[in-house]
């Protein structure tokens, strides 16, 4: 017998996870809070409450994905821990990493997503510039250990070069992509003024020499 699923509201009441599973409800809520917690510190707002389903499949357009960011109606949608592992790609640099850490790298990761939409107040933001702040976010965030592991499974030499954080990057080599903009991220003197001029339109890496 399982139980129907129950939206369960996090410590902070903007948040909720829905889950099949207990298990990893307060996990889902405790990444997410800390994500928000630091991406407030960078100066992004959360607004509207958020909904994180946890799910064992997640059907998209170009394919079967680990996590999504639906902003029309606010819900992040993560694979739960136990269906990660069997979602990686073979030689996937993810797989470097146990699989609660690259739980907490999903939310992040989507959490990055949603406040940036929440902080750009209808102003319609880039591909490349969402997907900055999500890779910065993700890799930010996990323990630095882990980071560098992911780091050395998708290197990229320094120094960085905002000429490559681009959607074509992105398109061939997703983890190369998120290695160069965190090393962008961390080489500024405050990563966070950029990410916050992202959010207010004043900054966009579509405008960066190639
Ligand atoms: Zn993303």
């Amino acid at each position: 017998m399982s139980a129907s699923p129950e939206l369960i509201i996090c410590q902070d009441d903007q948040l909720s996870v829905l889950s099949p599973t207990p298990e990893f409800v307060e996990l889902a809520c405790h990444f997410a809070i800390e994500a928000k917690t630091r991406l407030l510190e960078c100066g992004l707002h959360q607004p509207n409450p958020i909904e994180i389903f946890l799910v064992e499949r997640i059907e998209h357009d170009i394919g079967d994905c680990l996590a999504t960011y639906d902003c029309t109606d606010e819900i992040i949608r993560v694979k739960q821990p136990e269906s990660i592992a069997d979602a990686l790609v073979e030689g996937s640099p993810y797989s470097v990493l146990p699989t609660t850490v690259i739980f907490q790298a999903l939310v992040s990761h989507e959490m990055a997503h949603a406040l940036l939409e929440q902080s750009s107040r209808g102003t319609d933001l880039a591909f490349v510039d969402h997907e900055y702040v999500a890779a910065v976010m993700e890799l930010d965030i996990i323990d630095p250990e882990w980071r560098q592991a992911l780091i050395d499974a998708a290197p990229v030499r320094l120094p960085p070069k905002p000429g490559l954080i681009s959607a074509l990057i992105y398109g061939f080599e997703p983890r190369k992509f998120a290695t160069n903009a965190w090393q962008y991220f961390n080489a500024e003197v405050d990563g966070c003024e950029r990410i916050r001029q992202i959010a207010d339109g004043n900054f966009s890496f579509t405008d960066q020499p190639r």
